[in-house]
């Protein structure tokens, strides 16, 4: 899950990364009051889970009073790139010397942490890969190893930042390091790292994604996961304890494990078709769980044919089967059902299902075969 800012620096702060003080409003009046008690000037910055706020207009500085009402009004409901302003984190200001860009995330192909150091901040660091890739001191981390100080110390160095940052930026990517492997975050970002004239070196930004299924060792993230902005679709999903993950397309996709959930997302691609979605039911494919997946496709206003794409491994075909009967007993599904079962007892489930189809209903042998007539039936150019 990604952190709105704010969340991101109290993370950052818990390692013991300098961060600027602030606090969160949701009116213009608790804006004014954090103001009040911050002292001025501050920065009115919009919480929104997107990058480039700066360039949208939702960071602002404001040096008194009336400044502030003026830009926490203005931001306050003001839409970036399609996400609405519901809160404001309101931040001592910082005088800025110096913009770096510092950032923790896993190379997957490398197997170890890739961690990118640049003095070249503020700016979105795509932008710095693409004109000037020298530019990004890298390091990768073997996780059994961890960072040492003296690498660390050297990556700093490779990167050619003004040299009354060297300190500050050893110790916090130290620590940024730390709360990347002991937060068991996917990423963390500051963009930028600032160097005050004063020489000081702080978070001014923070982008942090966590890695949800490490929630069990953090009971405190669940305070994160309260905050979280899902679309409807996710968020009914999510209640009923189904992996889901809403996408754009016409196609509702009901698989038994991601492994298959993505092989069958894939497979509706090739064929001219385009997903509406990717739902995992995980092992197990009961009626009481199919239920749930297809009411949640259901209500997807978009979805015009719902594959149901199931292997059986330990859940036996003549379950799924049942499953599916009962589970269309309950739900009244809009969209036409293309159903390929295949593996332990797909036989049996076969003949259950027998009885049943329809021009709503329809078994296919193969993957391909039901990917194709799904995509018929969403009215795509099925190759
Ligand atoms: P983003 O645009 O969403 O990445 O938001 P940031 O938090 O990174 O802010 C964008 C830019 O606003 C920074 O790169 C700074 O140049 C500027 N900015 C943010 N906070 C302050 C501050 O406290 N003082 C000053 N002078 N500039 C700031
Ligand atoms: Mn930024």
């Amino acid at each position: 899950m990604d952190l709105f800012e704010y969340q991101g620096k109290q993370f950052f702060a818990s390692y013991g990364i300098p961060v600027s003080p602030g606090e969160v409003a949701e009116t213009l009046d608790d804006a004014v009051a954090a103001a009040e008690r911050l002292g001025y000037p501050v920065v009115v910055k919009a919480q929104v889970q997107v990058g480039g706020r700066g360039k949208a207009g939702g960071i602002k500085l404001a040096a008194d009073a009336e400044e502030l009402r003026q830009h926490a009004s203005a931001i306050l409901g003001m839409d970036i790139k399609g996400h609405r302003v519901e809160l404001v984190w309101i931040e001592v200001a910082s005088d800025i010397a110096e913009e770096y860009y510092a950032s923790f995330t896993l190379d997957r192909s490398a197997k170890k942490h890739l961690g990118m150091l640049s003095a070249r901040g503020g700016i979105d660091i795509e932008a710095v890969a693409e004109e000037d890739p020298d530019a990004i001191a890298k390091i990768w981390v073997d996780p059994v190893d961890g960072l040492t100080e003296e690498r660390c110390r050297s990556w700093v160095a490779s990167a050619a930042l003004n040299p009354a940052a060297t300190e500050g930026t050893v110790g916090i990517l130290l620590k940024l390091y730390e709360a990347y492997t002991d937060g068991d975050a996917d990423l963390v970002e500051v963009n930028p790292l600032i160097l005050t004239p004063d020489g000081r070196v702080h978070a001014l930004d923070a982008k942090v994604t966590l890695d949800t299924n490490s929630i069990f060792r953090h009971p405190d993230y669940e305070a994160y996961e309260q905050t979280q902005v899902r679309d409807e679709r996710e968020e009914e999903a999510h209640e009923k304890g189904l992996q889901y993950v809403g996408l754009e397309g016409t196609v509702g996709v009901i698989a038994n494990g991601a492994g298959l959930a993505m092989s069958t997302v894939d497979v509706v691609n090739e064929v001219g078709g385009r997903p509406a979605n990717f739902l995992d039911i995980g092992g197990g494919a009961s009626a009481e769980v199919m239920a749930s997946a297809l009411e949640v496709i259901n209500n997807d206003p978009d979805v015009q044919s719902i594959f149901i794409n199931i292997f059986g491994g330990i859940t036996r075909g003549e379950e799924v089967a049942n499953g599916i009967i009962e589970a269309l007993g309950r739900v009244e599904i809009d969209s036409p059902i293309v159903i390929r079962l295949d593996g332990t007892n797909a036989e049996e489930g076969h003949q259950i299902l027998a009885a049943h189809l329809s021009d709503k209903l329809q078994i296919q042998p193969t993957m391909l075969d039901a990917a194709r007539a799904v995509v018929a039936l969403a009215g795509g150019d099925a190759r």
